[in-house]
């Protein structure tokens, strides 16, 4: 018997790829890699009118960047139709299906009329009742029909579930649930099955939402009398108020968190922590170490609350990881966008070095920059402290010594602030906030011996002037 592990990622083209759908993504290539098992990516696009242009090329594109790598596929489902109508023809052949010819309006009809008498909402089975000749009738009328299966109406099902441990459900609360459309696409019901046995899929990781799916898979996978696969439903995903994730696009999907500023191995390794954990309080982990230690076992049931604001606090520590050569280069393109001059490489790197300790997103380097590449705007500074006669003679004190110095170091500057204090008797914040205001463009900031390293002599020498001819 072949008992490696088989696990695949099943996304429907609907448009962008949604953290939840990361999260399974993930998780299932992290399975397989722990497992040493193979790692499938079937695209379920039977579903002819809610297909989105692009989306799959968007898709691949997005999970190659994060680094989540399938063994096989992609696997499109709309070129397998054959397949299902096969099986669908078999399911009828053994009394497990029913060609229904209900119209739409005849459902509305009888939706209506449950509404009103207070049932529930549901499929009544009235096409199972049908002769066989009053199927041929219909099928000689060029009547449109579904296929729909003849899901049992009394006791129950129940399965284990990894996650969740027994699941147990009513027959009579499932529905005779629609196999193949008019249009002769399959469901995803019947495809999802049909693939899943044919793939020879062993584990079945997935959203909780397809709970509810699973007795009719079950239903079909009794029917044609194959085994089934390993559940294993991932809890929830809440916002902060434990509200059930927003479906926004702008605030959940993969592509624009990317766009943002995010980075793939700080988004990767948030969504890891969305349900899963490593049993001790640890955090920080590489795609790499995720692959070593992900486990099924270690996946609680507790919804996961999906937290913007760790995950930029999160992203902040990748950023802050990165070499800063390499993150200089990732920089590059907001520099350029925001038309700012950076060709003195050696001034850009201590800029990025600086600033990169206080941004959380990529885009937020411009505004921790760029004072030391624009004119600083002192409109809303404190005028008084800058046309001070002391601040005054400080800034030509610092021009003078400056002037002598073409390499300000650390050190020459910080014995410049003694020596200030020394000859022109000012100390505290009446040294600070001119200097930081001259330099920096605000009273608090970074110390002074690390404004000038970053400024150079010339361009310190310059805002000083500049201030002196307010
Ligand atoms: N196509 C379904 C989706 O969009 C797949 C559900 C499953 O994994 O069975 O999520």
């Amino acid at each position: 018997m072949n008992d490696k592990i088989r696990v695949r990622f099943a996304p429907s083209p609907t448009g962008y790829l949604h953290v939840g759908g990361l999260r399974t993504a993930l998780y299932n290539y992290l399975f397989a890699c722990k497992n040493d098992g193979t790692f499938i990516l079937r695209i379920e696009d039977t579903d002819r009118k809610r297909y989105v242009e692009g989306a799959v090329e968007s898709l691949l594109n997005t999970l190659d960047i994060v680094g989540i790598h399938h063994d096989e596929g992609p696997v499109y489902q709309s070129e397998r139709t054959e397949l299902y109508q096969k099986y669908a023809r078999k399911l009828l052949d053994d009394g497990n299906a029913y060609k229904c010819f209900c119209t739409q309006d005849d459902l509305e009809k009888m939706r209506g009329e449950q509404r009103a008498n207070n049932r529930d909402v549901r499929y009544d089975g009235r096409c199972r009742h049908l002769t066989e000749k009053e199927v041929q009738k219909n099928i000689e009328a060029g009547n449109p029909y579904v296929i729909r299966a003849k899901i049992p109406q009394e006791d129950s099902v129940s399965f284990d579930d990894v996650i969740r441990g027994e699941i147990k459900f009513a027959w009579k609360m499932v529905e005779d649930q629609v196999l193949i459309k008019s249009d002769g696409y399959p469901t995803y019901h019947l495809a999802c099955v049909v693939d899943d046995h044919e793939m020879g899929i062993t584990h079945i990781i997935r959203g909780e939402e397809w709970v509810t799916s699973c007795p009719k898979h079950i239903f079909l996978y009794r029917s044609f009398g194959w085994d089934e696969p390993v559940y294993a439903h991932l809890p929830l995903l809440l916002n902060p108020d434990k509200s059930k994730l927003s479906k926004r696009q702008g605030d959940v999907a993969v592509e624009d968190f990317l766009k943002k500023g995010y980075l793939p191995e700080a988004l990767v390794n948030y969504v890891a922590l969305l349900g899963w954990n490593p049993g001790d309080d640890r955090e920080m982990f590489s795609i790499d170490e995720l692959q070593k230690e992900f486990s099924l076992a270690r996946i609680g049931k507790a919804g996961a609350v999906f937290d913007l604001e760790k995950l930029k606090w999160m992203n902040g520590l990748y950023i802050r990881q990165l070499p800063t050569e390499i993150l200089a280069e990732k920089l590059k393109t907001y520099f350029i966008e925001a038309k700012i001059d950076i060709s003195d490489e050696g001034k850009y790197l201590k800029v990025i070095n600086f600033a990169k300790e206080r941004i959380n997103l990529l885009p937020e380097i411009i505004e921790q920059s760029e004072m030391f590449y624009r004119d600083l705007d002192l409109s809303k500074a404190d005028h008084s402290i800058i046309r001070d006669e002391t601040s005054k003679q400080m800034f030509q004190y610092w021009i003078d010594e400056l002037s002598a110095n073409a390499e300000p170091d650390s050190e020459f500057v910080s014995t410049l602030v003694k020596k200030t204090t020394e000859k022109l008797g000012v100390k505290g914040k009446k040294l600070y906030f001119p200097l930081r205001l001259a330099l920096y463009g605000k009273e608090h900031g970074p110390n002074i011996p690390q404004l000038i390293a970053i400024l150079g002599q010339d361009e310190s020498i310059k805002r000083f002037e500049q201030l002196l001819e307010l």
